[in-house]
């Protein structure tokens, strides 16, 4: 199936009934069987540091910069005793720098001093760490630890909840409050990650591509008519997305 693209759709649309949304998760499921992390990770620590270090930049771009920086600090210890412009140094690539090498030394000294050197596994005590908002504890949490505390709200998460009605807030916590609100809690964790992905293969800042997204029949912001049936736009997403969600590893991630 040709992939289409279109303009940009309209944001302020109303909300979907309870049935539409439920149909939205069972579409998104059928399109994103197994949303994965594309942040490379070998435990939460990792995941912790690369979702920092996400902000503002691609998980492409962090997955060039961590093989070092774990291959030179390889662990919370060691990094938050590096000499800072060294770390800066390394996570230079992934942009706003300075800011990041101080946020990861201190979450990485905050985690070796009060917590034995584990990641905690609260959402209090996580968003207690120097440069960790919720988006990057809902990520730990759900993807590191398979536990469910909110929806992952990123700026993907955002757009695509925004044209879909699913809310009209410009703020992630305000977002993620309306998301939790519509989708029953088990679903919290796949749904944040489904959309993510959804955001970021289909349904793109600009030029969506309407025409092979297999919400558009339960799009108020559908820019122009669905080709297909959807179970065939939830192949085609399948495919745009399977480079990065192989068999193995953890559900979902940021970026
Ligand atoms: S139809 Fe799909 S791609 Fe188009 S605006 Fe809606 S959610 Fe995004």
């Amino acid at each position: 199936m040709p992939v289409a693209t279109s303009r940009k759709p309209t944001v302020s649309v109303a909300r979907p009934a309870p049935e539409a949304v439920a149909q939205i998760a069972a579409r998104l499921a059928a399109a994103i069987p197994q949303p994965r992390c594309e942040l490379d990770h070998r435990d939460a620590w990792t995941l912790l540091m690369a979702t920092i270090l996400s902000a503002q930049s691609t998980d492409r771009t962090v997955n060039t910069v961590t093989p070092l920086l774990f291959q030179k600090w390889p662990s919370p210890q060691a990094l938050a005793a590096a000499p800072r412009d060294e770390v800066e140094a390394v996570v230079h690539r992934t942009g706003f720098f300075r800011n990041k090498a101080k946020a990861i030394q201190g979450a990485s000294l905050a985690i070796h001093q009060q917590y034995g050197g584990e990641v905690p596994r609260t959402m209090a005590e996580l968003v207690g760490l120097p440069g960790v908002a919720r988006k990057t504890a809902n990520v730990v949490l759900g993807v590191a630890f398979g536990l469910t505390e909110g929806v992952v709200v990123d700026t993907h998460v955002m757009r695509v909840a925004q044209r879909l009605g699913l809310s009209a807030a410009s703020q992630a916590d305000k977002v993620e409050q309306d998301l939790c609100a519509q989708f029953p809690r088990e679903q919290w964790n796949d749904t944040g990650h489904r959309l993510l992905l959804l955001g970021r293969y289909v349904c793109l800042a600009k030029g969506p591509r309407c025409a092979d997204c297999p919400l558009s029949e339960l799009c108020a912001s559908r820019a122009e008519a669905p080709l297909g049936t959807w179970q065939q736009r939830a192949e085609t997403v399948q495919q745009l997305v399977a480079p990065a969600t192989p068999d193995t590893g953890p559900a979902a991630a940021s970026g």
